[in-house]
């Protein structure tokens, strides 16, 4: 049990803290980060959240090597050889025992991509392709994101928010064959790594909370104290974000919807956004996944990711005919009376 007394709970600078306090607090500790990458990043950000009382999902599927230990501050030389997500997990657990933590030694690809439901997903991978995957799990399911890397004295963060059409996505902004330097070849300075880690905790501090977050690309260079803010904004040719051909309306029951196409993904929404009930929904197809706001379950052997605001998104299912179908059956089920819309236009 947490103590009581305020000056000496654990919390209590968090508490009298004006920017986050009691209620801030409690929704901390709801809430649930994913970090992708236990490195010289993932492990400082991890540290500050685990502090601040965030639970936390670890992805890693790294050994710790002597190399290592120039940079990445939860590690010493007593955990050379053991697995990041296993060494980290249990010295987090011993700052604080009272969050949640889930380890998953695994490198991301296109099939685990559900190991990263959580309210936020931190990039401290040291890959492009780790964060295309990132960006298009993203993009799917609407969930923000912060991207943030460090090479030789150099640092870049940059905030996304799939949520906001109007936003870019990472691919707005790299290219799939873009060069990035490795530190194995360039170097890297450990006051970058624990800088730029330091910066992306307090933007998933200000998401986590609801404040408004910074919409600019940051490029920091710390040897010369150059802090650069950039203008970023979407490619409008971008081929993994950008709605294009078919928007067709679909009328089922009292509703109207739209049939969308983009590069990623197929996916039927309401004109107007619509509550769906998502506990009935639940009854008829299991989920794979649930959280207050989303269910992914399956449906005729699809994978499909059902919002409460009305979306549905079909990851694998090109089949116009099925997808309709499916978007029949949800929608009957899910047609919450009072919320009953018909746009005419
Ligand atoms: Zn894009």
């Amino acid at each position: 049990m947490a103590d009581k007394i305020v000056g000496k709970s654990r919390y209590s600078r968090n508490i009298t803290l004006r920017i986050i306090g009691e209620e801030g607090q409690k929704t901390l500790r709801k809430k649930t980060v994913s970090i992708v990458g236990l490195g010289a990043i993932g492990t400082v950000v991890a540290e500050l959240l685990s502090r601040l009382g965030v639970n936390l999902i670890l992805i890693d599927n790294d050994k710790i090597d002597i190399s290592n230990l120039q940079r990445q501050l939860i590690y010493n030389e007593n955990d050379i050889g053991k697995y990041k997500t296993d060494a980290a997990c249990k010295k987090l657990k011993k700052i604080n025992s009272e969050i949640k933590i889930k380890k998953y030694r695994k490198t991301l690809t296109k099939n685990n991509l559900n190991i990263l439901d959580s309210d936020l997903i931190l990039d401290c991978t040291d890959n492009l392709k780790a964060r295309f995957l990132i960006n298009e799990y993203c993009l799917l399911t609407k969930m923000p994101w912060i991207h943030a890397a460090a090479i030789k004295t150099h640092g870049v963060l940059c905030n996304f928010t799939p949520a906001d059409s109007e936003k870019p996505c990472f691919a707005c902004i790299y290219k799939k064959n873009s060069d990035i330097e490795t530190c194995e070849d360039s170097g890297v300075f450990n006051g970058i790594t624990v800088l730029v880690a330091t910066l992306q905790a307090t933007q998933a501090l200000k998401m986590l909370l609801n404040y408004k977050i910074m919409e600019d690309f940051l490029r920091i260079d710390i040897w010369n104290e150059n802090i650069e803010r950039l203008k970023v904004k979407k490619d409008t040719n971008c081929k993994i974000c950008q709605m294009d051909t078919i928007t067709q309306r679909v009328e089922i029951g009292d509703f109207t919807l739209k049939l969308c196409k983009t590069k990623a993904a197929y996916s039927v929404k309401p004109f107007r956004n619509v509550r769906l009930n998502l506990n009935q929904i639940k009854n008829v197809y299991t989920p794979i996944i649930e959280t207050p706001l989303l269910l992914i379950v399956k449906i005729k052997g699809y994978e499909v990711i059902v919002h409460n605001y009305g979306e549905l998104i079909f990851k694998d299912l090109k089949n116009e005919v099925i997808i309709k179908q499916i978007a029949k059956d949800v929608y009957s089920l899910g047609d919450s009376s009072k919320l009953k819309i018909k746009q005419k236009h």
